[in-house]
């Protein structure tokens, strides 16, 4: 695969046992990480159904941020939140399922931890949104980039879910 997106991400996707499923970024930022909500994270999208196709531990960079967060390099808040997400490790990861990106914000919850419903991820977990726990894309536009930003081609596993049949009809 080489580094170029899209070639890169369409490649990983039709190389996938199944290529109508679509893919989205999550990521645990630094609070989740320090806070030990890693696994319970992680719960929350497997017991769902859907398929972990990718999974690291980083210490991001200003620069990838600078490339993720490229529409808001001119609000106040970004120089804080570049120090919030270069504060410790993130736990990178690639979902695959049926409408995955609009499932994930779903259960995500709003941007603004005080607004994101109980149940939600950011309702459960946090309580302003300076420090709202995790990121996932949104839009599958959206989640194609920022999956060809923080991973390889090389890092996404295609493996066999074997309650598919079970999930899906
Ligand atoms: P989302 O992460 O839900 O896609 P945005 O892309 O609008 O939301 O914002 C990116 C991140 O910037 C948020 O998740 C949050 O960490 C931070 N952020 C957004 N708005 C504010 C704000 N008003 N004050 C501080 N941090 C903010």
């Amino acid at each position: 695969c080489g580094l170029h997106w899209p070639n890169t991400l369409i490649d990983c996707l039709l190389t996938s046992s199944f290529p109508s499923l679509s893919m989205t970024l999550v990521a645990v930022k630094p609070d989740g990480v320090q806070r030990r909500l890693v696994g319970q994270i992680i719960k929350r999208f497997e017991q769902r159904g859907f398929r972990l196709v990718g999974l690291k531990m980083v210490q991001v960079s200003e620069e990838l941020l600078d490339q993720h967060y490229v529409s808001l390099h001119k609000k106040p808040f970004y120089p804080s939140l570049l120090r919030y997400m270069t504060s410790g490790p993130v736990v990178a990861m690639v979902w695959e399922g049926h409408n995955v990106v609009k499932s994930t914000r779903m259960l995500v919850g709003d941007t603004n931890s005080a607004e994101a419903m109980p149940g939600t991820l950011r309702g459960d977990f946090s309580i302003h949104v300076s420090r709202n726990v995790v990121h996932a894309s949104d839009s599958t536009e959206v989640a194609q980039k920022e999956i060809s930003l923080w991973f390889q081609c090389s890092e996404l596993i295609d493996w066999e879910c074997c309650d598919h049949g079970n999930i899906y009809h």
